[in-house]
């Protein structure tokens, strides 16, 4: 790759466009503090997926949806040929922010479009189609797990288990979908390759003052359900010698997740306990039962193994201490793995023709594409994030970076349309 330094920086204004349609998505379950709620198969979702149906519609695409809710826009140019599919997802967390996700969609539906204009203006066929998709429940609040549709998409999770799944309401991915109404029996197109456009979710790209971020490898995580079980008694009147307090157990284990982090020296690694229930959650009751989420991540899976080992020497010190039992058992997890380094370089050299600053980097967070780069090639870039903020109100990118990211989808979509990615040597 050449020097990114050496490259100047576009000047250009913002795409007035794409951004009023970002303004116009941004009100569906907008927050009182900026930001939205719009968790999967809500009222929001149901209204932004409404939303985009009508947008891609308009400029003549088919939309349809899959057994598990993924919003497919279909721009078919060569009948018959293999699609490009560009996408993210469109639902939040509760509180979450307006880009995450969103941005992605929203600037694969300007880029598909922009793309499929220029072939008709300029009379040429290309390759291969081009798709628009907005995944299903990427963001694994309301039904659990995380990156549900894709999941679904590549024959990681079995349909029937995703549609079983329950919310805390007890309400089920299918009842909640056909309430909706965005669910179909498309079983999806057949795809030539994969690219994603997401916010950074972190500060590397801010810190240096470059634009794009390519992804070359994810982080590798492991996720970990866990039930603290103990005794229900009276808060007051039982003697502290026989309680078996569940909530002190999972306190214990909450410090020792974090724990693992401080004393981590060869490799970064992210901890956190990120849900909590507690039985029965009443004021003058001991804690019975406590049931948690565990996320670990590092860019090492070595030293993710080790962590995870270490977590599990702490339990019985704290089954012991707190005279409770720990059930903790890992749910889902993906390792490091690498995207393809022609679709890095093509989307390098796209980026350079636009005079955008860029740099390889890892993606510490889940996607869409983690689960896609298995079954084709699939491109990954970032935008930056202001102050590294996400899962917040408070997430933000410039506008134009929100312009230039899209312009860069532009052209890697084009050129994947072209079956650039093809004749690139892997
Ligand atoms: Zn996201």
């Amino acid at each position: 790759m050449s020097n990114p330094a050496a490259t100047p920086t576009a000047e250009t204004a913002p795409d007035a466009t794409l951004l009023e349609d970002f303004a116009t998505l941004s009100a569906f379950g907008a927050t009182s503090g900026g930001g939205v709620d719009r968790q999967a198969a809500t009222a929001a979702d149901a209204e932004q997926r409404a939303w985009l149906h009508r947008w891609l519609t308009a400029r003549g695409a088919e939309v349809r949806y899959d057994g598990v809710g993924n919003q497919f826009g279909l721009f078919t140019v060569v009948p018959g040929a293999p699609y490009v599919l560009t996408g993210s997802h469109l639902d939040s967390q509760p509180l979450g922010g307006r880009y995450d996700g969103a941005y992605g969609v929203l600037a694969s539906a300007h880029a598909a479009y922009r793309a499929v204009s220029r072939y008709g203006a300029s009379g040429t066929a290309p390759k291969y189609n081009v798709a628009v998709v907005n995944w299903f429940n990427e963001e694994g609040c309301r039904f659990k797990p995380s990156m549900m549709g894709s999941s679904v998409f590549t024959g990681k999770l079995p349909v029937d288990t995703a549609l079983a799944t329950t919310d805390p309401a007890g309400t089920t991915v299918e009842a909640a979908l056909r309430k909706i109404g965005t669910i179909g029996d498309y079983a999806g197109p057949d795809v030539a390759a994969y690219a994603e456009i997401h916010i950074e979710q972190g500060r590397e790209l801010e810190n240096e003052g470059v634009t794009i971020g390519l992804v070359d490898s994810t982080w590798a995580a492991r996720k970990f359900q866990v039930v603290v079980r103990g005794e229900q008694s009276h808060t007051g009147s039982t003697v502290m010698a026989d309680r078996r307090d569940a909530l002190f157990g999972a306190s214990l284990l909450v410090v020792a997740v974090r724990e693992l982090a401080e004393q981590s020296k060869d490799f970064p690694l992210h901890t956190s306990v990120s849900e909590m229930s507690i039985e029965p959650n009443s004021p003058v009751v001991v804690a019975r039962e406590v049931r948690m989420h565990v996320d670990l991540r590092s860019p090492d899976e070595e030293f993710l193994a080790a962590a995870a080992a270490r977590l599990a020497e702490s339990v019985p010190g704290i089954e012991e201490r707190a005279s409770v039992s720990v059930e903790l058992v890992q749910t889902h997890g993906w390792g490091v793995a690498p995207f393809p380094a022609a679709g890095v370089r093509l989307a390098a050299r796209a980026a350079d023709e636009l005079g955008l600053s860029r740099r390889p980097m890892m993606t510490i967070a889940g996607h869409d594409s983690v689960n896609m780069k298995d079954v084709a090639p699939s491109i990954m870039m970032f935008v930056p994030s202001v102050e590294g903020i996400s899962h917040n109100e408070g997430e933000a990118t410039d506008d134009l970076d929100i312009s230039r990211g899209t312009d860069l989808l532009t052209e890697v979509v084009d050129r994947l349309m072209s079956g650039a990615l093809d004749t690139e040597a892997r």
